[in-house]
């Protein structure tokens, strides 16, 4: 009881700002030891030495939580999971069976006292798994007992390496929290298998104070398919407000139409990408790779990722047909591919429709939110004004872009619209490969 008086008032002092107190706490740490020696590969963005993001940009900001080491309030949420274990500070769970549902919770810890993370949206955390191919995911609940939502972190990490975390939190009032979770990621993800067992450590939760901009408002715009209006209509506009952005295409369509539309030409595509256009393949045929046929995912994946390479372009991310992937097409786009865009997962309209991308994600399940014709520009400008305002890497992503009113289509005037005002907000864009190197994801 003495620890949770312990930091309670610790957690009082940082809420109400006392100074002196408030540095001594900020002071990072990883296992007691400085975070600067937590070496490794990083979820963050500490890995990429080009990037105007260094590490202690972002752990300046790090105010402690919870200090697994000293507190002993977890408890194994069995909801629907198997066995685990609490181990003495760290956190340790062992899985032994999976039951599929989504956002399944592993491990709980009931806060002391009802907490307010209206300013502590961005968590950060220190992890460890006995092996490397997990996925986890962290959300909070309310005292009511409402779901609020919460986040992913990355896989394929080192195993038994400490790494840092970083979860965004964003979309939606997280005051009255009276839980926190950490547990799988649930069905949408390839992660834990049945019957897979694997150790998980949790430490040194912290949040992250609030207009920091980790992002240094970019964002990301991608154009689906490959429609020859993305030339005719979209470049010149990106072109003027001097913007980038990332087409997909169906290779098998190049110079081609698509439901009576003309598509891009293999000299567009070309003049495009020495614009600083990304081209980015979209499959041959675009075929759903939710499929488990693996010659199928090859085909597509390898195929347009040769036909792109034979007209000189550089192909570095590729684009799911439908948003649809699976387990094994996730797997063999690492073959061919840096990085993959999908869609929103279900849970992410919990979020308000807010990519979480930052330290959060998957760069071969990259998130993004959809632009079509019932799409506002006020909705669109919420969304990039939460980005910044939360600090997650924004990916929008188009199809056409002309007056004919297709359900995908949105209108040059509006894109202008867009472009015009981004420019006037300061906020840049990259490509998708610019994005992914630059934040280390
Ligand atoms: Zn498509």
């Amino acid at each position: 009881m003495k620890k949770y008086l312990i930091l309670l008032s610790i957690i009082s002092f940082v809420l109400i700002g006392a100074g002196c107190i408030y540095k001594l706490l900020t002071m990072p740490q990883v296992n007691n030891k400085p975070i600067g020696t937590n070496t490794g590969p990083n979820v963050v963005a500490v890995a990429s030495p080009s990037s105007a993001l260094s590490a202690l940009d972002l752990y300046d900001d790090a105010v402690p939580l919870l200090d697994c080491d000293s507190i002993d309030g977890w408890t194994l949420d069995t909801n629907g999971i198997g066995t685990g274990s609490v181990d003495n500070g760290t956190i340790k769970y062992v899985r032994t069976v999976y039951k599929a549902r989504a956002y399944s919770s592993v491990l709980s810890y009931t806060f002391p006292t009802i907490m307010d993370f209206t300013e502590k949206k961005i968590l950060k955390f220190d992890y460890k798994w006995a092996n490397s191919s997990n996925q986890l995911s962290l959300k909070l609940v309310s005292s009511s007992g409402k779901d609020m939502g919460g986040g992913l972190i990355g896989k394929d990490v080192e195993p038994n390496v400490w790494h840092s975390a970083v979860v965004s939190l964003v979309g939606m009032e997280f005051a009255n929290i009276n839980k926190l979770y950490i547990g799988n990621a649930g069905d949408d993800y390839p992660g834990w298998v049945d019957g897979e067992m694997t150790t998980l450590w949790i430490d040194n939760i912290r949040y992250i104070k609030p207009g920091k901009n980790i992002f240094g408002n970019n964002i990301v715009i991608q154009f689906d398919d490959g429609y020859m209006d993305n030339y005719t209509n979209a470049f010149p506009l990106f072109q003027r407000y001097n913007k980038v952005a990332t087409v997909g295409m169906i290779t098998g369509l190049i110079g081609g139409q698509l439901t009576g539309k003309d598509m891009l030409t293999a000299a567009q595509l070309r003049e495009m990408s020495a614009d600083g256009w990304e081209i980015a393949s979209h499959t041959v045929s675009h075929t759903s790779m939710e499929t488990n046929n693996e010659s199928t995912i090859n085909n597509q994946m390898g195929d347009s990722l040769k036909a792109l390479q034979a007209l000189g372009l550089t192909v570095k991310h590729f684009i799911y047909p439908f948003t649809r992937y699976g387990p094994l097409s996730r797997t063999i786009s690492s073959k061919y591919y840096e990085s993959a865009s999908i869609g929103q997962p279900p849970y992410q309209n919990l979020l308000g429709g807010i990519e979480t991308a930052y330290g959060a994600t998957d760069k071969l399940l990259l998130r993004r939110m959809p632009i079509g014709k019932t799409t506002t520009i006020k909705s669109v400008k919420s969304w990039v004004e939460d980005s910044m305002r939360y600090q997650t890497l924004l990916i929008l992503y188009f199809h056409d872009i002309n007056d004919l009113g297709g359900n995908n289509s949105w209108t040059p005037a509006n894109l202008e619209l867009l472009l015009k005002w981004l420019n006037e907000k300061g906020i840049r864009t990259m490509t998708t490969t610019q994005a992914v190197n630059h934040y280390g994801l």
